[in-house]
């Protein structure tokens, strides 16, 4: 299917069109032999509150971003490499249903659709271009995935220490390691976490002991120290008593929960191009 929409007009004038909703803010998305394979609203939960966000199905990446006007403007565009990319079902709860976890191991996150149906329907799509990638590449599947960050509002207390209380003046920061929510005293430390970021990344205590312990044995067992493995770089107390941790500055799901979710129309539909054209209602 990807072979016989690669190439043809209506596949470019849907990239095209997507690339127009974007405008500026997103990157060109038109590359020969690239398909759109799929598009659909999901509810994606960020740090603060889950949010509509657009998402597209390329062959070969998933791209998402915020809705500012349906079916019109979209910005904040991130592209995902499909070959980084693994899925994983959540069970259903009475608050939150259909939803999965989209890992890489940069960044891990859930998402919801709006039936069971749908739910199959985007991970199996998904799946199936995952597949393709890694066939065509030769790579095996990625097994490093970054932590999902446990959303603020799941807990009042810092999931460490599990003395200090949040308020407006005791703010909430994110380990980049365990993707707990901790407070400031817990999360001191910053480490080098090179799949992540180029800077040293904030930790809790628990996983900062881990990772330097990881990266002592690492030494010990004669690998280039500091290099290779997880936790590489100089795990350091940067930050630790300077008294300015006030605040995760370079968060970008911080960034995200800025945007809106747009006017509140979705398209009331997903639509994937590969098989046919097939239509499933939408919040109906
Ligand atoms: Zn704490
Ligand atoms: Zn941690």
């Amino acid at each position: 299917m990807v072979e016989q929409l690669a190439h043809t007009e209506i596949n470019r004038r849907r990239i095209a069109e997507v690339e127009r909703c974007f405008g500026a803010s997103g990157q060109p998305l038109a590359l020969p032999g690239r398909v759109l394979l799929g598009e659909g609203v999901l509810t994606k939960e960020c740090r603060k509150k889950a949010q509509p966000r657009v998402f597209f199905l390329f062959s070969d990446v998933l791209v998402y971003g915020s809705i500012v006007l349906s079916g019109r403007r979209y910005r904040a565009q991130r592209v995902i490499p499909l070959e980084e990319v693994t899925l994983e079902p959540l069970p259903e709860t009475r608050q939150a249903r259909h939803r999965w976890l989209i890992r890489t191991a940069r960044k891990s996150f859930v998402v919801s659709a709006a039936s069971a149906s749908e739910r199959q329907e985007w991970m199996g799509h998904i799946e199936e271009g995952v597949r393709r990638q890694l066939r065509a590449s030769g790579r095996a599947p990625s097994t490093e995935h970054a932590a999902p960050w446990v959303p603020d509002k799941a807990t009042d207390i810092c999931m460490r220490c599990t003395h200090t209380r949040f308020s407006a003046l005791t703010r909430r920061h994110h380990c980049r390691q365990c993707g707990f929510v901790v407070c400031g005293d817990c999360s001191r430390a910053r480490v080098l976490l090179p799949r992540l970021a180029p800077k040293p990344q904030r930790v809790c205590g628990l996983c900062y002991r881990q990772l330097a312990a990881q990266r002592r044995q690492g030494e010990g067992e004669g690998a280039v120290g500091g290099e290779g493995g997880p936790g590489a770089g100089s795990p350091s107390e940067a930050g630790a008593g300077c008294g300015v941790s006030s605040g995760d500055e370079d968060d970008d799901d911080s960034e995200e929960d800025k945007e809106g979710g747009g006017e509140g129309d979705w398209p009331s539909r997903i639509r994937f191009y590969d098989s046919g054209v097939s239509w499933s209602s939408f919040h109906s």
